[in-house]
């Protein structure tokens, strides 16, 4: 047996070669995000375990099972966060920040949960959520529905759909809950043994259930719109309308009911059927009374969470290139006085050309070597500084890719010439 060192199962470096599309996918979303007026919020990755069940709801697949969870020396359980919404919700509260009006915020990073890794499933996962606390129209949950559509437009993505429902005032969730009972305990024998113990715990959870054998009998279940309050009724047509107006298509799916408890009213998933059973990329909902419950003044709030993970399959799966290659340079010097004016010619190139990338040869070796290392760098250009060109003052460059004959000019006309 080789005891080679390893990761953990579920938890994925990313690599040097894959890092171009993750950085930029971030940065294409940082930037979307701040232009709707959104700022970052960074809260720690391990908050106490009771934050989150309270958060998040104790009968959920998350705290029942998928939660990284330890005892400290003085008793205290601490967890890694499942997601990032109670620790959001929690430095609102403890900073007082809706006290100073709406708070529009985005988070991201690496959340952990303990489920049965598969393609696009994993035990450390990446999440970019927003969460607006403080505003409780619909046109808030629609601008959400905005931004997340035009993300998808920038970057190209094809067959992505956006799945609403409303789940109704906590009232009218409650009557009908009652109603969902009644109905599941007369249809008793066909549940599987989650749903069952769900019955007692959050019926409302079987209609969320991932068993091909119970669809149809979910299919049948009695449906929350025909039990919705009025006023969540007049919210959820608010919402569509703004939809309308803004020319997103959407499907209305009255099953979804998202695996976290704190939401009601507005619910949504961008869904795919490009990545299997892991479809949904993107999905939040209104959550107006957690605020409250995890002892805040009551502030309406709404959010979503989007997995970077399924993001980049999809991006894979689609074929979508969203970085556009910049200009690289390898810089190639032979001899001691070349050594010391490449290091001066690679900091004035980096402050004319700060989108290019430069790399300024390390191996001191022969011409030829360093040429192949230029070509292994898969630069497009070699920048060449010999003997010749550092007597008179010049530098030659030669293109890597292609056409292109070799020339020598001063460093002047060579930044020119790249920014061209
Ligand atoms: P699922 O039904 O797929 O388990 P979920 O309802 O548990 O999803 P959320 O808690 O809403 O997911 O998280 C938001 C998004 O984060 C998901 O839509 C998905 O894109 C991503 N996500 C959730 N769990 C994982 C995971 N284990 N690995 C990778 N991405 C995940
Ligand atoms: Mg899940």
């Amino acid at each position: 047996m080789s005891n080679k060192i390893q990761a953990i199962r579920g938890m994925n470096d990313l690599l040097p070669k894959d890092s171009a599309l993750w950085l930029s996918l971030e940065k294409t979303i940082f930037d979307l995000f701040i232009s709707y007026g959104f700022k970052n919020i960074r809260t720690p990755v391990v908050e106490k375990t009771d934050t989150f069940c309270r958060a998040i709801g104790e009968a959920t697949d998350i705290v029942e099972k998928e939660m990284y969870s330890w005892k400290e020396s003085n008793g205290e359980s601490l967890s890694l966060r499942p997601e990032g919404t109670a620790g959001c919700v929690r430095a609102m509260i403890e900073h007082n920040l809706p006290r100073e009006g709406i708070q529009k915020v985005f988070y991201q990073g690496a959340m952990f949960r303990h489920e049965r890794p598969q393609k696009g499933r994993y035990r450390q996962f990446h999440q970019v959520g927003v969460e607006v606390f403080g505003a409780d129209t619909a046109k808030i949950d629609a601008e959400l529905m905005a931004m997340t559509h035009s993300l998808w437009q920038n970057l190209g993505l094809k067959n992505v759909t956006l799945e609403i429902n409303t789940l109704g005032s906590a009232e009218a969730r409650a009557n009908y809950r009652s109603v969902l009972v009644d109905y599941f305990t007369e249809h008793k024998d066909q549940l599987d043994e989650d749903s069952t113990r769900r019955l007692s715990s959050n019926p409302l959870r079987i209609l969320d259930s991932k068993n091909k054998d119970m669809q149809s009998l979910i299919n049948a279940a009695p449906k929350l719109m025909d039990h919705l309050d009025d006023e969540s009724a007049k919210h959820f047509d608010e919402f569509k309308a703004y939809l309308e107006c803004l020319n997103i298509p959407y499907v209305v799916n009255t099953r979804l009911v998202r695996g976290l408890d704190y939401y009601n009213r507005t619910v949504f998933e961008w869904t795919t059927t490009d990545l299997g059973s892991q479809g949904t990329i993107c999905a939040g909902g209104r959550y107006d009374g957690l605020v409250e419950k995890m002892g805040g003044k009551p502030t309406p709030a709404v959010g979503f969470a989007l997995g970077l993970e399924r993001l980049i399959l999809l991006i894979e799966e689609q074929g979508l290139l969203i970085n556009k290659t910049p200009l690289s340079i390898y810089i190639v010097a032979l001899g001691e006085n070349a050594q010391l004016k490449s290091m001066q010619i690679a900091e004035q190139l980096h402050h004319a050309l700060p989108e290019a990338i430069l790399y300024n040869d390390i191996t001191l070796a022969s011409f030829k070597a360093q040429f192949k290392k230029a070509d292994k760098a898969n630069a497009d250009y070699a920048l060449i500084l010999g003997e010749e060109e550092i007597q008179n003052n010049q530098i030659a460059i030669k293109p890597l890719k292609g056409q292109g004959e070799q020339q020598t000019m001063d460093l002047e006309d060579a930044i020119q010439y790249f920014k061209n």
